[in-house]
């Protein structure tokens, strides 16, 4: 085991005055915590970790959606930086090698992704491999969940290679609502957001068109090229915006795409049963770590909508505008007229961007569902109003099980006919919010399937999706929900 790895298992996170939130005085740290800290191990986490202006570096994006994780990467080069996305689930073996199987699976596929990129970037390049050229990007979150431990560990994990030791870990992080102005150059940052927030909802786009148009192609394969073909289009767009940010340059081809995808489906097909996925963001929407569930799916029988990414992206704002309230009522009864006046502007801060992302949000889907018929995106208010009306969970409670819940049920809510969990295995958001729907479907008479995920092959999945599919067909039938198109 790795000299550092043996140190930090026996840490405690203690402060170095031995003094913890609220007070509470505890003993100082023993030599042993005291030598971690001091460690450059423990510097390191600082050091290699942190956020700078990435821009003339080549930054390495892990492939988490394909048209997402490109579109974002298209957004880092309007802003200067040499964004590409690593190729994925190539290292797999290796992101097995080096961590110690506590880890979830997104966190191997990533390690994997990256130690398999560096690894053929130095086969390439020979003598003229410079790391320091790179930047791994790997965001975190704050939370009771291991993600925002995970740039830490890889990091961990780079420095056993000397070859590797020099190439930083750039983050971005929910807990201050994906700021973004300390690693985009001086004055982009608001450009970047905008274009970055659009750039994504249009990815959401893309995808919907697809999963709206496949089922009932005319051709096999004519809506999977045609939807590759429209992604380099976008890709090229989002790059190449320019400074006047004219969102009308994406939106005219947006809709040129969505009726050219119209025109291959077939006429007077019988809806499908329709699914919706829900869960954890990494698994559901990277199409090797979920088997390709989604295809699966289409191949037996169903019509599928994925949770989108801009959910996620409006759930984290709304979450940050939910802290400064606290912050807000904390600051309130402090008497502190300085901490007042501070959470006031960074709240109205937040609310403006809400109401821009949400503004530009049903813009961009109005384009596309002027031609055709993609299912529209839930707001975080609708999630939460679920939630409450159903006193079943609450936003206090926190991490995306919430989004998980309340998604479920708008999917019942607009009429689905299924509802598939795709999660890694052991994800503690997912586990909760399968605690919660299991009985809940059953009762509400909706199908219901958990998907969880570890690389392994499972011989039974099939026959789960099959039957799944096929519940998922009576519920139409029974409840009328098929429509002719
Ligand atoms: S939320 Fe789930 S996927 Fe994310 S770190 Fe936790 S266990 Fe892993």
């Amino acid at each position: 085991m790795l000299r550092e790895q043996e140190a930090l298992r026996d840490f405690v996170p203690v402060r170095i005055d031995g003094v913890l939130a609220g007070g509470i005085q505890l003993p100082g740290p023993n030599p042993m915590q005291r030598e971690v800290m001091e460690s450059s191990a423990f510097n390191r986490l600082g050091e290699s970790v942190q956020q700078f202006d990435v821009s003339g570096r080549r930054l390495l994006i892990p492939d988490m959606s394909p048209t997402g994780s490109r579109l974002i990467a298209a957004s880092f080069r309007a802003v200067g930086a040499d964004a590409v996305v690593m190729e994925t689930y190539r290292g797999l073996a290796l992101g097995r090698e080096y961590t110690s199987g506590k880890e979830c699976f997104p966190c191997q596929v990533t390690l994997g992704d990256i130690l398999h990129h560096l690894e053929t970037e130095r086969q390439r390049l020979g003598s003229a491999f410079a790391p320091e050229r790179y930047v791994y990007f790997l965001p975190e979150a704050d939370g009771p969940c291991r993600f925002g431990m995970y740039n830490k560990l890889q990091r961990l994990v780079l420095d056993r290679f000397d070859a590797y030791r020099s190439v930083p870990i750039v983050y971005i992080s929910t807990r201050n609502n994906y700021a973004t102005a300390d690693i985009v150059p001086p004055g982009k940052s608001s450009y970047f957001r905008k274009l970055s927030y659009v750039a994504v909802i249009i990815a959401d786009v893309l995808d919907r068109i697809t999963w709206r148009v496949r089922p009932y192609e005319k051709e096999a394969g004519s809506t999977d090229g045609l939807m590759t073909d429209a992604l380099n289009k976008m890709v090229k767009a989002v790059e190449h915006m320019g400074p006047e940010l004219d969102f009308g340059r994406l939106l005219g081809p947006l809709a040129d795409i969505a009726a050219r995808a119209r025109s291959l489906m077939k006429t007077g097909e019988r809806r499908r049963p329709r699914i919706g996925i829900i869960g954890e963001i990494y698994l559901r929407s990277h199409p090797c770590s979920n088997q390709d569930i989604i295809r699966k799916l289409e191949a037996y029988g169903g019509e599928v909508v994925n949770a989108s990414l801009g959910e996620w992206v409006n759930f984290v704002n709304f979450e940050s505008i939910r802290k400064s309230e606290h912050q807000w009522q904390k600051a309130w009864r402090d008497r502190s007229h300085g901490g007042l006046r501070e959470v006031a502007r960074r709240w109205m801060g937040l609310k403006i961007e809400q109401y821009y992302q949400r503004w530009r949000q049903c813009q961009v889907y109005r384009t596309v569902r002027e031609h055709l018929d993609i299912e529209p995106d839930h707001g975080i208010q609708a999630v939460k109003k679920r939630l409450d009306h159903n006193r079943l969970f609450h936003f206090a409670i926190g991490t995306e099980a919430v989004l998980s819940i309340g998604g479920a049920l708008e999917y019942i809510h607009h009429g689905y006919d299924g509802v598939v969990n795709v999660f890694p295995f052991t994800c503690m958001p997912s586990t909760i919010a399968s605690s919660v729907l299991r009985p809940l479907l059953h009762e509400m008479k909706v199908p219901y399937l958990d998907a969880p995920y570890d690389g392994a092959i499972q011989p039974n999945r099939d026959v789960a999706l099959r039957t799944f599919l096929y519940q998922a067909r009576q519920h139409r039938d029974v409840g009328g929900q098929g429509k002719e198109r």
